[in-house]
């Protein structure tokens, strides 16, 4: 059954998880390893973590490939850019683009982690001009890096660094407009609430409110 809009109204949105607690409406996070075939849950994302791209990535993107149109798959990723691993720029940025194509093939958004590397991605949206949504997550950037992706219509997701004193995360937030931001979990073991509540608090939302946003965020960035 695909999921209609009434299914993620009034629920805690996680929109990337590696550690699904089984509650709420959480995206989870599948990479080409872990991926066995008819087995899916309800919402997951795929793609390849430029920390993973190996010298077989072709086979490895042919993974993501064949499971990218499946209903279940919402999102394209985690995928994306990291000066700080071993693999080259100019492989990170091929194997990106194929995650760009499939992304913009189904028009689901792109997940993305981006470290160090944040001229290059909006140097590829220029260039690109994808249809579908963007987004960068884990966030824990300064004010000028939001703005700049702001400006160029990309997504932040927010999840651990709003829990962690004096972050940058819990100083942008009540900074940037409303419409451009989600919430996330990650890899850490933290609940999707707490993060919720957190967010809740750094912009003077109630808890009902700041889930109506997430909702209506959501259904725009998915275009649900
Ligand atoms: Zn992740």
């Amino acid at each position: 059954m695909h999921l209609n809009m009434e299914s993620f109204q009034n629920k805690h949105i996680n929109i990337h998880t590696h550690h699904p607690k089984g509650k709420g409406v959480e995206i989870v996070n599948l990479f080409p390893d872990g991926l066995v075939s008819g087995q899916l849950p309800e919402l997951c994302s795929v793609g390849i973590h430029p920390w993973h791209i190996r010298d077989n990535w072709e086979q490895q993107f042919q993974k993501v490939e064949a499971t990218a149109r499946e209903h279940r798959v919402y999102a394209i990723g985690e995928t994306g850019l990291d000066k700080l691993t071993d693999s080259s720029m100019d492989l990170q940025i091929e194997v990106f683009k194929k995650h760009i194509e499939l992304s913009e093939r189904y028009q689901k958004p792109l997940i993305i982690h981006c470290v160090k590397a944040f001229n290059e991605l909006i140097e590829l949206k220029k260039n690109i001009h994808p249809t579908a949504s963007w987004i960068v997550h884990g966030f824990d950037k300064n004010l000028q890096v939001a703005d700049m992706l702001i400006r160029h219509e990309i997504y932040m997701s927010f999840g651990k660094a709003l829990l962690k004193p004096d972050s940058n995360a819990r100083k942008v937030l009540p900074e940037i407009p409303d419409e451009v931001y989600l919430l996330e979990t990650d890899d850490m073991e933290i609940s999707i609430e707490e993060v919720y509540r957190e967010a809740a608090g750094l912009v003077d939302l109630d808890e009902q409110k700041m889930k109506d946003l997430m909702f209506l965020n959501f259904i725009n960035c998915f275009r649900i």
